[in-house]
């Protein structure tokens, strides 16, 4: 059975002692057992929100990781670098492949990096609205996965490299269209659930076999408290990448009861 996950993206928000703060609110206020809860504060913030996240059962994640080990990349951070920090990394955010210029050649260096170093990856895929209105959606997420993924999967030298544990797999797909991040504008719920089947069809495509079902999908694009039922209902929904709305904990607080439930009651379906 696939976990349910809320992540939470907290973006370039908070300096370190009011992400400390902000953290220890929202851990509080979201004590789901039966969800995965991590929070992506700013890099500067990584060691105070694990120092307030402690004991909480909620993880700690970055918003992203360079694709080489260590070198001459001033102001990078790498994955080894993340040790001890965090546990999870967002990579491929569509707002650093816009504003970094990442490529997916750079994303699939990150994630074969993030996997040495045993943290577990949100990689983040989705379309532009003039792709989507062309009717290449589709194409473009399968090419996104491909470009990040290939090769990962099989790679022996990487294979023993990434922790995972009970909770679950090393890697969660977030299915983000483009333009539903920040715009007050989300996805319908049917839309991401057959993008969702779409990913899991590419995963399988692209060296995951059998492990592409185990494999987490997320929505993300203007997620709320209001919304969230809407994505939790398709079975093919595990869960949610939240920007704005997680940095409030009513939001947050909202959102991952909703989770509850869905975690509840998918455990409660015999598989
Ligand atoms: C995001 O940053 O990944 C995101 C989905 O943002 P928002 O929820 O604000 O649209």
């Amino acid at each position: 059975m696939r976990p349910v996950i809320i992540a939470a993206n907290w973006k370039m928000h908070t300096v370190p002692a009011e992400a400390a703060e902000l953290a220890s609110t929202i851990a509080r206020r979201t004590a789901e057992a039966e969800v995965i809860r991590v929070i992506c504060p700013p890099f500067v913030a990584l060691a105070g929100v694990r120092d307030a996240l402690a004991g909480t059962g909620v993880a700690v994640g970055a918003q992203n990781v360079h694709h080489e080990r260590s070198g001459a990349y001033t102001g990078e951070v790498s994955a080894p670098m993340l040790e001890g920090l965090a546990t999870w990394v967002i990579v491929g955010h569509s707002e650093r492949r816009r504003d970094a210029g990442e490529t997916d050649e750079q994303i699939n260096g990150k994630i074969r990096r993030a996997r040495e170093a045993g943290l577990r990856v949100i990689l983040c895929v989705g379309e532009q609205l003039a792709e989507r209105e062309a009717g290449r959606a589709e194409t473009v997420v399968r090419g996104q996965l491909a470009g990040a993924l290939t090769g990962v999967a099989g790679d022996r030298a990487i294979e023993g490299g990434a922790e995972t544990d009970a909770n679950g797999a090393w890697l969660a797909i977030a299915y983000e269209p483009v333009w539903a991040i920040g715009t007050g504008r989300n996805a319908s719920g049917a839309d991401a659930a057959a993008m969702a089947v779409v990913v899991r069809d590419a995963l399988a495509g692209i060296g995951l076999g059998g492990d592409a079902d185990a494999i987490p999908v997320l929505y993300g694009g203007s997620v709320t408290a209001a919304n969230i039922g809407e994505f939790l209902a398709e079975p093919a929904i595990d869960g949610a990448l939240v920007g704005g709305a997680s940095l409030k904990p009513d939001e947050m607080a909202g959102i991952v009861a909703r989770a509850g439930l869905t975690a509840r009651a998918r455990a409660a379906v015999p598989s």
